[in-house]
């Protein structure tokens, strides 16, 4: 009698509902070619960048080549795709690597977003093909070393006009890209008003414009970011952002950026939840593999359970948004609870890993390291709980 095929085994596929299936086939192309991408050029060379520290440049003229950035705004040499897509982008660049996707996001979501959302017209003009291309990289510096979730109320980077210039005076702290970018949104305080406001900065050529690298990351090793001094740091009044007029502006930023946190936080717990089950397939104890225990299937059960549920919510976040109908609250919500869900899913990923979880050549304990900075950035939990408990209850808890 011949001996039994062994069967084979599922695929990982953390789209347990399809839901790449509601894109468009043209959408659907744009993002298996930045799947595609990940796979080959970022997974094999990733980890070697977190342990030191350091960012593929080798990788930009390939994430040129893929014409994503900028890919939910239309013109400007932008792809004028809809929110969704970026959001499925954000996803696939996180399933394998977070640093990636948050040079992405900062990039596309909250450099040229800066410029789409708060530019005159000559600005939009100037800036955003050239960042298209990514021929010139941007940062968004609004949190500083003193300030970070009371930026609203709290920031104490100045801006002084004298006749034609802004004199900017501060620090800004964690900004990301901004030790070899081109081009920083800096959020100041007018002195005037005491309005925030928006301005275009030049890294490389402006005197009064001073960055060191932050060291000793634990999270989100490969992303550059730098703590800036502007010391009487001289801007154009016409590299000031026409449209910022407040903190709102720099809200409807933020509104839009952390939608795509939503969705790069998904994406994270995707990879980490595939590289757990490939590994219960394959490793064995007690003389058989892992994943045939009730206990490691009822995990990956609650791992896909996150994924999925976090998903659909995306999903309908961004289609909402594609309609003009996303509110704050809407992004907030989003980002807090998928960000949450990321949280306990990359952990219970290296949990099935036993030891080797916290190998780096496993995967799982970078996955679990940069879920920490994903969790806190672009508005803690707590400060998302707030916005959403505002416009459900009528009542600020804002202290
Ligand atoms: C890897 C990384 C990249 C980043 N990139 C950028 C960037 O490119 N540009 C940029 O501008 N910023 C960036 N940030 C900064 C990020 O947005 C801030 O870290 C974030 O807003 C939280 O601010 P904080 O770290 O100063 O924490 P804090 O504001 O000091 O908060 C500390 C804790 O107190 C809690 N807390 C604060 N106030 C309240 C309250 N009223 N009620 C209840 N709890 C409260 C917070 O939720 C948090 O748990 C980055 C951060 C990281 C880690």
């Amino acid at each position: 009698m011949a001996p039994a095929t062994p069967h084979a085994l599922p695929q990982a596929d953390g789209d347990f509902y399809g839901v790449a299936a509601t894109l468009s086939p043209e959408d659907d192309a744009i993002r298996r070619k930045v799947r595609a991408f990940v796979e080959t050029e970022v997974a094999p060379i990733i980890n070697d960048y977190w342990e030191r520290d350091a960012f593929p440049f080798e990788l930009v003229p390939k994430i040129k080549a893929l014409n994503i950035m900028g890919l939910p705004y239309a013109g400007y040499g932008c792809p004028g795709k809809s929110t969704t897509l970026m959001g499925f982008v954000m996803m696939e660049l996180a399933r394998v690597d977070a640093s990636i996707s948050t040079f992405f996001g900062v990039h596309t979501g909250l450099a040229m977003g800066s410029i789409y959302l708060c530019g005159s017209e000559e600005q939009k003009q100037r800036w955003l093909p050239a960042m298209a291309a990514l021929d010139i990289v941007g940062s968004f510096g609004l949190t500083e070393p003193d300030v970070g979730s009371g930026a609203s109320g709290g920031l104490t980077t100045t801006a002084e006009r004298v006749g034609d210039t802004w004199v900017l005076n501060g620090q800004k702290k964690w900004i990301g890209n901004a030790t070899w970018g081109d081009v920083t949104i800096i959020w100041a305080r007018d002195v005037a008003d005491g309005q925030v406001k928006g301005f275009i900065v030049e890294n490389k050529t402006n005197p009064g414009f001073k960055v060191e690298k932050i060291q000793h990351k634990m999270a989100l090793r490969v992303v550059q970011n730098g703590l800036i001094t502007l010391t009487d740091c001289r801007v154009p009044e016409t590299d000031r952002l026409a449209g910022a007029q407040s903190f709102a502006d720099t809200a409807r930023v933020l509104r839009m950026t952390r939608a795509g946190v939503a969705w790069e936080s998904v994406g994270c717990a995707t990879g980490a939840y595939e590289h757990a089950l490939r590994y219960a397939q394959t490793r064995e104890q007690f003389g058989r593999p892992i994943a045939k225990f009730q206990l490691v299937q009822d995990l990956l059960f609650r791992m896909l359970g996150n994924i999925t549920t976090t998903q659909a919510l995306c999903l309908r976040l961004s289609q909402l948004q594609d309609q003009g109908l996303m509110r704050d609250e809407h992004a907030s919500l989003a980002k807090g609870v998928c960000t949450v869900r990321m949280r306990e899913t990359v952990g219970w990923a290296r949990e099935l890993l036993g030891a080797n979880g916290i190998l780096l050549d496993q995967q799982i304990g970078r996955y679990v390291a940069d879920a920490e900075a994903l969790y806190s950035y672009e508005g803690t939990r707590e400060m998302n709980a707030l916005i959403v408990g505002k416009a459900i209850t009528g009542f600020s808890a804002f202290v």
